[in-house]
């Protein structure tokens, strides 16, 4: 499975210089920047931010975009949020490093090889599986 692409820089047009990782991916058209999207070239303005993308590509998006997404308290902020909490909680509920388990094995087919080292019922627990599915009765 391929991560899908994330964003790695982002760039306030202004009158700062374009960044390095701008490079082969703009021109000029009478002195106006061009930037070349997968979406076909875009024009973007003074005050719209240039998004560069974990595949080496780049997207413009005006400033109201860039403020909600891309910005303090934006989606990608709390989408980074949302998953270092994942992260935290998964590490609290690791596998036990307990080969005893097999002895009394699981009541569900035997399909959990391990204890949770926190829970202490099968792992993945029911907390570890809530992070990723709905939980089921
Ligand atoms: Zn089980
Ligand atoms: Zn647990």
């Amino acid at each position: 499975m391929t991560n899908p692409p994330r964003p790695t820089h982002t760039h306030r047009l202004g009158r700062s210089p374009l960044p390095a990782w701008l490079d082969g991916l703009h021109r000029r058209d009478a002195g106006e920047l061009v930037v070349h999207t997968p979406d076909g070239d875009a024009r973007p303005r003074p005050g719209w931010t240039v998004v560069a993308w974990s595949d080496g590509t780049v997207t413009v998006a005006s400033p109201t975009t860039a403020a909600r997404v891309y910005g303090p308290g934006g989606v990608y902020a709390q989408l980074e949020q949302a998953e270092a909490a994942i992260a935290r909680v998964t590490e609290l509920h690791p596998p036990a490093d307990d080969w005893s388990w097999a002895t009394f094995g699981c009541d569900h087919g035997g399909a959990h090889w391990q204890l949770c080292a926190r829970c202490r019922t099968c792992h993945p627990c029911q907390t570890t599986r809530a992070l990723v599915e709905e939980p089921t009765p």
